[in-house]
């Protein structure tokens, strides 16, 4: 099986604050990884870094086997930023155009054929957002807005699916229904890397976890995970902890 990131004793500090220290990972083609850790531990930083939006101070980072810093094939990777549901965006434009753009890395700009166009449809049609297509994104609930942003990879045909606390600001039911999606589209081979601050739910549903504070605490399959003492070591007594409610 061939490893989708590879991360080798990474470290990153933010001028002489340390947020990621000597942190090793791989994730591989088909892992539903869940990244979790208290407030503040680091995880959007690891995130940022994987996806080369950060360098490492030290340590190395390769996507699909390529140097993270040399990786061109940006339409493999769909990103959710932290709070991109909640907080929005400002561009008013529609649902479909914005699923569009997930297709131009492919087809470039004013190119789209046909087989574009069907891409686009199916991608709607996969997140059950077809009839809000002239809706405009800025208009949609948080539930809403989360599917147009996995259409938009969808689109993009990405092969990894990075996403940083995507349901804040989405109420309970539009939560559970867009996991159950995030477990389809992972039965259907993509990987994905998922940072959630609801432990349950990350247990529940992904395969693998990262359990993180500045440094790694445990990296393995869920089930050792639950099994290990990580949880409460990279949390502390801080009571931050969210239980598991099954
Ligand atoms: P998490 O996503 O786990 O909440 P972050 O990766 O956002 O953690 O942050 C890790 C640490 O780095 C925190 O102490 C945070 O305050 C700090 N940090 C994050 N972004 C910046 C930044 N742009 N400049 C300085 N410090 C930052
Ligand atoms: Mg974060």
């Amino acid at each position: 099986m061939s490893a989708v990131v590879d991360i080798q004793n990474v470290s990153f500090a933010y001028g002489e604050s340390v947020a990621v220290r000597d942190v090793s990972l791989t994730i591989d083609e088909g892992d539903f990884l869940g990244l979790i850790g208290p407030n503040g531990s680091g995880k959007t930083t690891l995130l940022h870094l994987m996806l080369g939006l950060h360098s490492p101070d030290s340590g190395s980072i390769e996507l699909f086997g390529d140097p993270v810093d040399e990786f061109e094939a940006g339409e493999r990777i769909g990103y959710v930023s932290q709070q991109a549901t909640s907080r929005g965006g400002t561009m008013p434009v529609t649902v479909r155009e914005a699923v569009t753009m997930g297709r131009f890395a492919h087809a470039g700009f004013g190119r789209l054929s046909d087989a574009d166009e069907k891409i686009v449809d199916d991608a709607l049609e996969t997140v059950d957002i077809s009839d809000l297509e002239t809706r405009r994104v800025n208009q949609l609930s948080g539930g809403q807005r989360q599917r147009a942003y996995i259409a938009r990879a969808l689109a993009s045909e990405a092969d990894l699916l990075a996403l940083d606390e995507p349901t804040v600001g989405v109420d309970a039911e539009s939560r559970d229904e867009f996991y159950q999606l995030l477990d389809s589209l992972n039965d259907s081979g993509i990987t994905i890397v998922l940072i959630e601050h609801d432990i349950g739910v990350v247990t529940d549903r992904a395969d693998h976890i990262a359990c993180i504070n500045q440094e790694l605490y445990h990296h393995g399959d869920t089930e050792s995970f639950v099994e290990s003492d990580a949880l409460a070591a990279a949390y502390g007594s801080t009571g931050q902890v969210v239980h598991h409610h099954h």
